[in-house]
């Protein structure tokens, strides 16, 4: 871990939230999304199937409930992190939940369920009916629903999902340096004028420094921010 903080990064200023190397800034600024790249992910009321389950899906799902998947010409050409594209997927289908409050891919898992019990997908599009069949299957405690991402994923699974999802573990990680951020602490780079170090030996060398830092260890980085809400603390003699 210590050495994927010898160098210091710096905040991404147009709201991608990537943090690169200083002099990589500038030359980011005319492919920066200006959004986190987690935005454009699919709304949790959808799931994307390919492969047997997008043709069971188109099978047995009413057309209302399908969408073709679409994807950004720049992200078939250049995915970033956690977004690479299965050409099983392009193929695909995505399926929406009729019932806002259901997540796609826990409506998908009843209908697919209840497909196999000989159940008609009918009895899932309107919520009470919904809730009825998924009981009836057995499937009440199934998922627990992630408070960082608000997908549904299987309490036995949570865990290692809040670990290696990349999409949430992203939302976190931002979160985490948005509130850092409110709270007055920024990249070094930004407060260097107040006479802040910007190497990670020089933060390291005196308390001082150090005790002003957060670290947020996000997947592909180290974002090291420090507390420009006040100087050094050290007493002068
Ligand atoms: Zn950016
Ligand atoms: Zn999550």
């Amino acid at each position: 871990m210590r050495s994927r903080c010898e160098y210091l990064t710096a905040r991404c200023p147009y709201g991608c939230e990537v943090w690169l190397h200083p002099r990589a800034v500038a030359p980011h600024h005319d492919r920066c999304a200006g959004h986190r790249w987690t935005d454009q992910r699919l709304p949790v009321t959808q799931i994307s199937l390919s492969d047997e389950q997008a043709d069971l899906a188109r099978l047995i799902c009413p057309p209302e409930q399908l969408r073709r998947p679409e994807f950004r010409g720049d992200r078939l050409r250049n995915p970033r992190p956690g977004m690479r594209l299965h050409g099983g997927l392009v193929a695909g289908v995505i399926v929406e939940s009729p019932v806002p409050a259901v997540t796609g891919r826990r409506w998908w898992t009843v209908v697919r369920t209840g497909h196999e019990q000989g159940w008609s997908t009918d009895l899932a599009l309107e919520p009470e009916s919904f809730a009825h069949l998924e009981k009836q299957l057995g499937l009440g405690d199934h998922f627990a629903n992630c408070t960082i991402c608000g997908d549904d994923i299987t309490p036995s699974r949570m865990k290692n999902h809040h670990k290696t999802n990349s999409v949430c573990r992203f939302l976190a990680d931002t979160a985490e340096v948005r509130t850092f951020w409110k709270l007055g602490y920024r990249d070094p780079y930004l407060v260097q004028g107040d006479g802040v170090p910007i190497t990670w030996t020089e933060l390291n060398s005196r308390v001082a420094w150090r005790t002003r830092l957060h670290i947020v260890r996000f997947r592909l980085w180290t974002a090291v921010m420090i507390s420009a809400a006040e100087g050094p603390t050290e007493s002068r003699p």
